[in-house]
């Protein structure tokens, strides 16, 4: 059985509005964009496993058989409601009488098996079997910007990996978790969009573009400062910024190389051929966003291949279908 739903993530993604034209940056940084534009997102699920399968499992985890939660109907919701009464209220640094982080780590847990897992028992099961993502998703690892949370990416909807400044490195600077993460996402998962997403008052931006030399910069760095080494795959990010924006304070040069560095990211992408020829067959789109936790706003972008000068030295990229959500 295939199921197509709409995702709370679709239905944020999918506003009805007419696309914009494309914008060629003839330089290449810009300042803010305008205008709506958004597609439709479908999922189509993989197939489920049998019911009496299902049922099996329910079994092992001690959930209601089907036929169970059938019979019960609304009541068992209103049940589960009035056990769960409150569980997921509170936060990390507001306890609020839980003898620990892990006691409501646990509240949190059960409340997320009971309010979600169990009423969404066929879809769970389904993805215990496969994972068809359409998304894989760069974030920073930064404890703000957090992409399930912001952009409501729900459960097999995103293969994520999250890194500090949420870096892609170019394929010349050889393997790391990053382009390891890539690789299985678009080779084997066969995502369909890739999205960096960055973030206002990035420490690991402040940190590069603190960097004094190119020796404290360079990814081939003996130095033993781990951060300093991989912030330093934004180096070129940061030397497009600071030749543009002599006239900005360091924190507004800061803010211009957090949207660059998610760019010059994109342009990394390109730089990996299983990327490279996915998305010249359209098979895989690139999109960068950048989410302002100051103001709650979200800016959304997608990478214009055809009107891209992908090269060694002196890349330039277009964008289109620009959004920005407030
Ligand atoms: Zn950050």
């Amino acid at each position: 059985m295939v199921w197509s739903i709409r995702s709370r993530a679709s239905s944020l993604l999918c506003a009805n509005a007419p696309l914009v034209a494309s914008h060629v940056y003839e330089s290449w940084w810009f300042s803010r964009f305008s205008g709506l534009t958004g597609s439709s997102l479908t999922r189509a699920w993989p197939k489920f496993m049998d019911l009496i399968q299902i049922d099996r499992c329910r079994a092992a985890a001690s959930l209601p058989s089907i036929k169970e939660k059938q019979t019960e109907g609304p009541s068992y919701c209103v049940r589960l409601d009035r056990e769960n009464k409150g569980l997921d209220e509170g936060n990390m640094a507001e306890t609020d009488g839980y003898q620990n982080l892990f006691g409501l780590m646990k509240q949190r847990f059960m409340s997320f098996k009971n309010q979600k897992y169990i009423k969404e028992l066929e879809h769970f099961q389904g993805l215990a079997e496969v994972q068809s993502p359409k998304f894989m998703v760069i974030a920073c690892a930064d404890s703000r910007v957090c992409p399930s949370n912001i952009l409501g990416f729900q459960p097999g909807e995103a293969f994520m990996i999250r890194n500090i400044a949420n870096l892609v490195p170019p394929m010349k600077n050889g393997p790391s978790e990053c382009n390891a993460a890539l690789q299985f996402a678009v080779t084997t998962l066969q995502v369909e969009n890739i999205l960096v997403i960055g973030h206002s008052s990035c420490a690991g931006i402040e940190t590069l573009m603190n960097m004094q030399d190119d020796a404290e910069s360079s990814v081939h760095s003996s130095s033993r400062n781990f951060i300093h080494k991989w912030v330093g795959n934004g180096e070129l990010a940061k030397l497009k910024t600071t030749a543009a924006t002599a006239h900005l304070s360091f924190d507004q040069q800061c803010r211009v190389c957090e949207k660059e560095s998610i760019n010059q990211s994109l342009l990394n992408l390109l730089s990996y051929p299983w990327i490279e020829d996915r998305v010249r067959r359209e098979l895989l789109s690139l999109h960068g966003g950048y989410y302002n936790f100051s103001n709650c706003s979200f800016e959304k972008w997608t990478l214009d291949f055809k009107r891209c000068n992908v090269k060694e030295e002196g890349s330039s990229y277009a964008v289109k279908e620009q959004d920005f959500w407030c």
